[in-house]
């Protein structure tokens, strides 16, 4: 077995103790002579897998008892059709532009009601995370919606926005489970599971009860109804079993790492290896303002396409795989998610190191 440092965006890199786990149990989980695939959804034993992913997950993210967690199909980009049907009583909500998923999110409320956009960081390709102190908010915005690290661009929200008592919004894909959050700042919280936490086809919503009503806009599929989830406790229809069985190792192996706060620990620690290079480096630079750059995704270039396309080919064939930039942003992006040990990190800087050397 030969495994690859994985540099993906996602789906990505998963904890190598999970999949050997996973693995284990794929002929026999348990003793039930069945794969979690082949396992009907309403029996016991899959009940009792749902439960505790939710219970691991509420202990980890400290997650107040007013709020839901709703496993739920669709990826994050259903979301942003779900979010407005769900939320925009008022048809208006405010929008902050800082990247491709963001955009797409805001585009897509712009289908059911008005979405204002109060803040954008596309004037300079999305590279920094615009002032939200003071944002010019109308006072009937059903919501704020951010996209709270930006997988693509590789900045991140160091602050939240300033959303002057009204609902915040965030898509965390990229940056769930990566450090400790303080769920009660939200309304919604939500992500994809396959950046930092499981196989695709899981989203994972965290929702405040005072937001699931039957108050939806008119026309809402029963299916993108929250309040039909909250209801059967994900359970409503078949839910994408064998990923939150996924969901709920990763949330066991943070649990034994620590937590978040030792997440964030070892994020950080992996993440200033990459950029302390790229900060003295003559032939890499990073694109992002420094104050706002993500601890998950680093996107960096050297100035020149060819070698660009250089480092991407011999960088794959000594291990390091998918380091190509987004096709929008060009050069180069490692994603380094909770799974990416630091050994990965330093390996592929020494790399870089030697690549600079002999270009
Ligand atoms: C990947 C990603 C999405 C899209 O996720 P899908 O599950 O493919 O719909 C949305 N938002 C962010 C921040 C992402 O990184």
């Amino acid at each position: 077995m030969s495994r690859v440092y994985n540099f993906s965006a996602g789906p990505a890199v998963l904890p190598e103790e999970v999949l050997r786990e996973a693995a284990d149990e794929m002929m026999d989980y348990k003793g039930s002579g069945m794969s979690v695939m082949e396992m009907s959804h309403r029996s016991k034993t899959y009940d009792g897998i749902i439960k505790e992913a939710e219970a691991d997950l509420r202990e980890l993210m400290n997650i107040p008892d007013n709020y839901k967690v709703l496993f739920l199909q669709g990826g994050a980009s259903q979301q942003f059709a779900a979010i407005p049907m769900n939320l925009m009583k008022n048809k208006k909500a405010a929008y902050i532009v800082t990247g491709q998923w963001a955009k797409k999110a805001f585009q897509e409320a712009g289908n059911y009601g008005e979405a204002v956009k109060v803040a954008s960081s596309e004037d300079e390709t999305f590279s920094y995370i615009p002032d939200c102190s003071d944002l010019a908010i109308p006072e009937d915005a059903d919501y704020v919606y951010i996209c709270e690290n930006n997988t693509i661009y590789g900045t991140k929200f160091k602050t939240l926005p300033n959303t002057k008592g009204h609902t915040l919004v965030a898509d965390v894909s990229s940056c769930f489970l990566s450090e400790p959050v303080d769920v009660s700042n939200y309304g919604i919280i939500y992500g994809g599971v396959q950046k930092n936490i499981g196989p695709a086809g899981v989203v994972i919503v965290i929702i405040r009860e005072d937001l699931i009503t039957e108050d939806t806009l008119p026309g809402t599929p029963t299916m993108l109804k929250y309040k039909t989830h909250a209801d059967a406790d994900s359970l409503y229809n078949t839910p994408p079993a064998y990923g939150i069985y996924i969901c709920g190792k990763v949330f066991k192996w943070i649990k034994k790492m620590g937590g978040l706060s030792a997440m964030k620990q070892h994020n950080e620690e992996k993440a200033r290896i990459l950029y302390d290079f790229l900060d003295q480096s003559s032939m890499f630079k990073g694109t992002v303002r420094k104050e706002d750059r993500s601890l998950m995704n680093v996107p960096f270039i050297t100035g020149d396409k060819d070698l660009d396309a250089k480092f991407v080919k011999e960088a794959e064939a000594a291990g390091f795989v998918n380091l190509k930039g987004h096709r929008t942003v060009g050069g180069m992006r490692a994603s380094i998610y909770n799974a990416m040990p630091k050994e990965g990190v330093e390996k592929l800087v020494a790399f870089m190191k030697k690549f600079e050397e002999e270009n």
